[in-house]
This record gives structure tokens, sequence and C-alpha cells, in this order.
């Protein structure tokens, strides 16, 4: 008796060893046929006794190799052909690309004792990798995932390479990246003008110049990182002017996790983050006792960490044997640099020295950010690691649709069927640079994942250049989605959920149907509809934009709701400090109603109570006085300063007075910052709960979805978490998707798909 079948296997099976793996299994069983990649995946051709055909069956799901994510195998029955031997075939070309391509992976346990192997021939060769690991998404130009079709093709292997290539036994069986140093990429060093010093170890040399206290330029895997020695404050600083990047946490590479539990605090959970073969930036709490210079983050209780990602990390970190800043290779605002001649051009004036290869990267992809929160991950910044991998969508797409995302921290989203493939972080819009990176990001996603939209969806707010982008897109549809909707539907989204929720969505600010700026809202959704029940009291925007840039303005605006002409006679530090002159020309504005758009935005209520108790007049990046209040709050419980909501009007109107005049009172009386801080965000925590029980008195809603910039702030969202949950309330938060506008494209491909279902 013999059966012959012919198995699909469709997820991540490409560039992962998944046909060597097949052949094994084959050859185990005692079974023939064939196995090959084509655009939809693997396709085997499997034939042999049919007990064993079906052993092999279920090996194949159940002995995955570890970077494998199979998400469907599909059997049929064929023909008997009487094959006598297992065989892996040439890729074959197909119509629809369903394969989905892999992540950048950190060298796994047999490539890192390889490379601390004297007798093997790739020993210390920052380049190496296997089919378990080594860069994907960075070099993959094309699919099906070939050598040809990576920037490796340029590098033709030498014999001993061909060998491992072709040996289905061996490890590096198609790995397509392989390489070794006879003829693989090679390492370099030059100075600022991008002239390369001739040198046999670069990498001894690059770190005698990072222990000097020098700044470099490192190349990595999806661009390049600003590089010095986090130990020395100074120098620190000096990168920071230079890089005019004021006060914004940098990031630090550390080898190993004992190092890195010298200097944080790690739990089992972080620890397994830290080491995931993504290898993120994990933010943890510092001891007491790091070493690691305050200028590495001012004023902040964590830090952030990764471990080294790539054999060049593993080498470069054992060498200097201390922990290195590791910031994007950029000038504060423009994307990261990735191309050798560019990366000169533009670094040049921040580092002394490169330390460059000859490895094109393809696409440029920052770091992901990440934390730990209550046990699980909350994902702050998606990108290598994580991307391209897609969120399975559990209402599946009837058309393709393109979402063009937010504005700041974009992301795009391209989705058929059930994935939707949510883009790597490409940064704020604003940037030509970054806004052409979003533009050129979506051709390749088109190319990559086989996709073609047929509707378009979009940020309300017609200033985003994501919206502009989208709109000027002819001959689809084009949906418009409010923020803080996509906000909600893409948490929903990860959780397979349609609603209705109550939606709390809290963030910096968003355009509203109605024209004003909503940030912090209660909203009643589903996936293709919401109404707003509730918000923050509404005040003015002194100044549009200017306002975010300095939280002096908002202080001074509250104030004078609360007080009118009396806040003259508060004796605050910040009345004392406070510029007269253009306060009063920033009245008369508001008495006329001019460039003073209202707002309920949350975060701008963090903003004016960070300038009240005296944090800071102006900030330098997104949310830093925000960061900041957070810093100095203190997780015990705490009482919270009155608010009231005024149930009776449509919308709810959650007022905002109290909170400035408790913050007042207690400032008079000289309560300590800190105070201040930690009783602020239990009154945010209260807000909350409260309007969430009179909306669940009035709907009969159980379900609470947390989204927004506002709940990264994990003071304020352990709190409402556990809040809500004492109330018997069903709390839905973010995981794989950014909470902050690094979401929203996901969320507009829900909304969109799901009033496209409506309409037909
Ligand atoms: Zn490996
Ligand atoms: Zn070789
Ligand atoms: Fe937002």
């Amino acid at each position: 008796m013999r059966d012959r079948q012919k198995v699909t296997v469709q997820g991540v099976v490409q560039g992962v060893g998944f046909r060597p793996f097949v052949y094994s299994l084959a050859n185990r069983f005692g079974l023939g046929g064939a196995v090959w990649n084509d655009t939809t995946g693997v396709v085997i051709d499997i034939e042999g006794d049919p007990s064993r055909l079906a052993a092999f069956l279920r090996a194949l799901v159940a002995e995955a190799p570890p970077l494998a994510h199979v998400e469907r195998v599909i059997a049929e029955m064929q023909p008997v052909r009487h094959y006598t031997t297992f065989a892996i075939t040439q890729s074959e070309m197909h119509e629809a690309h369903d394969v989905l391509v892999s992540p950048d992976v950190a060298p796994c346990p047999a490539c890192l004792r390889d490379l601390a192997d004297p007798h093997e021939r790739r020993y210390r060769y920052p380049f190496l990798n296997c089919t378990h690991c080594g860069p994907r998404f960075t070099i993959v130009l094309g699919v099906p995932y070939d050598r040809e079709r990576t920037t490796m093709g340029r590098f033709a292997m030498c014999t001993a390479c061909r060998s491992e290539y072709t040996d289905p036994g061996d490890r590096r069986f198609h790995a397509q990246p392989t390489a070794c140093p006879v003829c693989g990429p090679r390492l370099w060093v030059t100075d600022a003008h991008g002239d390369e010093s001739p040198m046999d170890a670069p990498l001894a040399c690059l770190s005698a110049h990072i222990q000097a206290g020098h700044i470099v330029a490192v190349k990595g895997l999806g661009g390049y990182h600003l590089v010095c020695d986090a130990l020395q404050n100074d120098v620190v600083r000096e990168l920071r002017r230079r890089k005019r990047r004021e006060a914004k946490p940098l990031a630090i590479m550390v080898s190993d996790l004992d190092a890195v539990q010298r200097l944080c605090e790690v739990s089992q959970g972080e620890a397994a983050l830290l080491a995931s073969p993504s290898r993120p930036i994990v933010l943890l709490k510092r001891r007491a006792d790091c070493p690691v210079a305050p200028e590495v983050a001012p004023g902040n209780r964590y830090l952030g960490v990764m471990l080294p990602y790539t054999p060049l990390h593993h080498l470069l970190l054992e060498q200097v044997a201390r922990p290195l800043v590791m910031t994007s290779g950029n000038v504060t605002e423009e994307p990261m640099a990735y191309e050798n001649g560019d990366a000169v051009r533009r670094l040049g004036g921040i580092a002394e020295y490169f330390l460059a290869h000859d490895r094109p990267i393809q696409v440029r992809c920052d770091d992901s950010v990440t934390r730990l929160v209550l046990g699980r991950e909350l994902l702050l910044r998606r990108a290598r690691g994580y991307a391209p991998l897609p969120i399975r969508l559990a209402t599946p797409c009837a058309i393709p649709i393109l979402a063009c995302g937010g504005h700041l921290k974009n992301t795009f989203c391209l989705a058929r069927g059930e994935y939707a493939f949510l883009s790597h972080h490409i940064g704020d819009l604003e940037d030509y640079q970054t806004y052409n990176t979003f533009i050129e990001g979506i051709a390749h996603f088109k190319k990559l994942f086989d996709i073609v939209p047929q509707a378009v969806a979009y940020d309300l707010h017609p200033r985003y250049l994501s919206s502009q982008y989208a709109l000027a897109l002819e001959g689809l549809p084009h949906i418009a989605v409010q923020h803080h909707h996509a906000h909600i539907a893409s948490c929903l989204a990860e959780h397979g959920c349609e609603g209705p929720v109550i939606g709390v969505a809290w963030d910096g600010t968003g355009y509203g149907p109605d024209g004003r700026l909503w940030g912090g809202e209660f909203l009643l959704a589903t996936t293709a509809h919401f109404e707003r029940l509730a918000h923050l009291e509404e005040v003015p925007l002194p100044g549009g934009e200017q306002a975010i840039r300095q939280p002096w303005r908002m202080a001074a605006v509250y104030l004078d709701r609360v007080y009118g002409e009396a806040m003259q006679h508060l004796d605050l530090d910040f009345m004392h400090r406070l510029d007269h002159r253009s306060w009063r020309v920033m009245r008369q504005m508001l008495a006329r109603g001019v460039n003073a758009p209202l707002t309920s935005s949350a975060g701008r209520l963090f903003d004016a109570v960070a300038a009240l108790i005296g944090l800071r007049n102006e900030v330098q990046y997104e949310a830093q006085a925000a960061v900041e209040l957070e810093m100095l709050a203190e997780e015990t419980s705490g009482d919270a300063y009155p608010f009231c909501i005024r149930s009776a009007s449509r919308p709810m109107v959650v007022e905002t007075q109290g909170v400035i005049r408790g913050v007042v009172d207690d400032l008079l009386q000289g309560a300590p910052a800190c105070r201040i801080a930690t009783k602020f965000h239990a009154t945010l925590a209260e807000m909350i709960l409260e309007t969430c029980h009179r909306l669940r008195e009035r709907t009969g809603l159980q379900r609470v979805v947390l989204s927004g910039g506002v709940f990264q702030n994990v003071c304020l969202l352990t709190r409402v978490i556990s809040r809500l949950a004492a109330r018997s309330f069903e709390v839905y938060t973010h995981s794989q998707v950014p909470p902050n506008d690094g979401g929203i494209a996901l969320g507009q491909v829900a909304v969109a798909n799901a009033i496209l279902a409506q309409r037909h």
C-alpha cells in the first residue's frame, strides 16, 4: 500500500531551515518525493506507506524548526508515482505570494559556538549565520527567498560554503546569507572622511578608540548606530551635543544577561525578552548602584537595554568589555543612516571613526523597544526582529487594504485576507527623508507580499502627510478613520474582537470630526462605528502646535480658567517664572479666539501639571513632560484630587478644574513634587474608573479597551488595569502593537474593512 500527497505548508517557512528539516523527516520515515519553495510557501510531494505518511505529517508541525511559524498545512491526495528517493528541488514561481518573510534573527547558539571556536573556519567572523539565524527582512529584495533575491547576491560562494549550502545534512543547507571569511562580506574602519585606515584588526582598533573616549559609528543590521562608552559621562554628553539630542534617553548594549543584572533589576520575564531571537531594547529599572553615566537617560528610572544581536556586536562587546551607548545613527529628527556613503556624509560631524562593511542593507530598520507590564509584553516601537511578521485578523479583509497610519511615529499597514502586514517603525513624516522612506516602504511591502490595494484608509487630520498621500491615490475608495477610533480598533484587532466596548483613548492630540483636537476620549466603539460618550473638559490650545512644545502655555491656560485674574496673586514659583509679557499677548489671543483650537487632550493636562510643579516649561521631545512626571510618581496608591463628571451633558464631560486647584493648594502648602505627581496619577486612574462605571450603567458594557500614547505610562496603566479589574471590568490592553500612533495603521485597516463589509 502506498499513498501520495501534495502538502503545502504556509507561514514563515522560507529561510528558516524548513526544506532541510522536511528532507531529514522524509528520510527518517523512509518516504520518497521532493520539497521546494514556491510563492505560497513550502510544497512537499510525498509518497510511501500510509501510516508513515501520517506520522510524517504529525512531525511536520510538532518538530518544525525554531524560527518557523507554521500557519497552515494543506494536504491533497495524488496518484502514486513510485518515487524511490527524496530530493530538494528548485524554487517555483507562481501567481499569488503567500509567503511570510522572517524578521531578522539574533545568532543561534551553534553559530555563537562557531564564532568562539579557534578550529572553526568562521572563528571570529562577524557575518556568520545559518538557516536558524541571521539577517532576513533587512536584506530581502523580493520573494521567493533565495540568495539572488537578497543583498548577498553579489557575493559568490567559495567551494567550502557552496558544499555546505548544497548538503541537506548541513546546518547551512540553503542558508541564503551564508558566508565565510574567504567569500563573504568584510569589515573595515574609516576616519570621519571615509578614508580607510589600513589595518588587519578593525574591531580591536575600533574598541581602543571607544575606550579612549571617541564617538564612533557602527554599521549594524538595519542601519548605523552611533556608539560610545556608556560609563563616560562627558563623552555621552558630547554625543548628545553633536547629535542635537538634549534629553531623550539613549539605549545601551550590554554583553550578556549577567552584565545586565549588574546594571538593572531583571525579572525572569524580562530576561526572556532580552534574550529572545528578536533582541529588542527592553526598558528595565536601573539599580541604585548602576554605574552607567547619568547622561544616558537623565532623570529616568529606566534604562533601555539590549543584548548583542549580530556576530559583529558579540565580538565588539567582548572586545570593549563595557556597556556601550548604541543610538540610531542620525541627527535628531532625521531617519537613521544605512548606506555607507550617506552615513559618512551625514554622521561625519558626529562620529570620529566608522566601522563599516560591504553587505548592503535593503530596508532601514530601527531597533524595537518593549517592556514587560504585569507579566505581559507591551511593545512601544515595533521594528527589527518583529516586522514584517503579520498580525492575524479575526475578520479577513474582503479586498486588499492600504492604511497610511499617523503623522508622528508613522507605520503603515498593508492587509490581504487574514494578514495585516504592519510596517516597521517609519518615523515622523515631517522629515523629508522619512517621508521618502514611507513611500518606498509601501512600494517594497506591496511587492514583497504581492498586495495591490483596492481601498485606502487614512487619518481624518487633513494636514497629516500620510492623509495627503492617501487622498492623492486615484481610483481607490478612500476611507477616513477618526484617530481615536483607530487607536481602539487597533487594540480590538490585536484581541480578535469586534466590540462593542468602552474605548478609553488618551493621547496627545488627534483630529475630531468636529474639527477640534481630541485626546481624552471615552468612546462606545465597535470596529465599524464609534460614538463619543465622554471626554475630558476642553481647554484652548494657545498657539496650536507651539503649546505642545511649551507646556507652560497649558499651565497658564488652566490657571486662567480656574482663577481668572486672581491667578496673578498666586504665590507660586510658576507665576514668578512666568514671562508675563508673553502671557498677556497670549491672553488677548485667547480672548479673541485666535489660533487657540479647543482640545480635550489628556497629554496636555500632563503638560500643565508638569509645568506647574516646575518640571519644565519647554520640551525637547514629544511627551517629555509627561515622561518626567511619571518618573516622579511613586507606586504607592495615594489619595486623589477631586474632580467631577457632568453626566447630564451629551457627551459627558470630565471636569479637570478640581485637579488644578488641588495641585495649586498642595504647592502653596509646600508639598514635594513627587507627592503631587503620585496624587495626579491616582486622580487620572480614578477619573477613568468613575467614568467607565457611569458608562457601564448607561450602556451595559463590561469590556474596556485602553489605547493611545498615554497608556505607555506604566504607572497610570497598571493602576487603571487593577482598579478596573477590581470593579469587574474586562480590560483589553496592547501587547504586539504599540498603544501610541505606531499602532493606528492596524486600527485603520480594521475599521476600513468593517465599513467596506457593511457597504456590500
Ligand atoms: Zn545560526
Ligand atoms: Zn565561503
Ligand atoms: Fe494618538
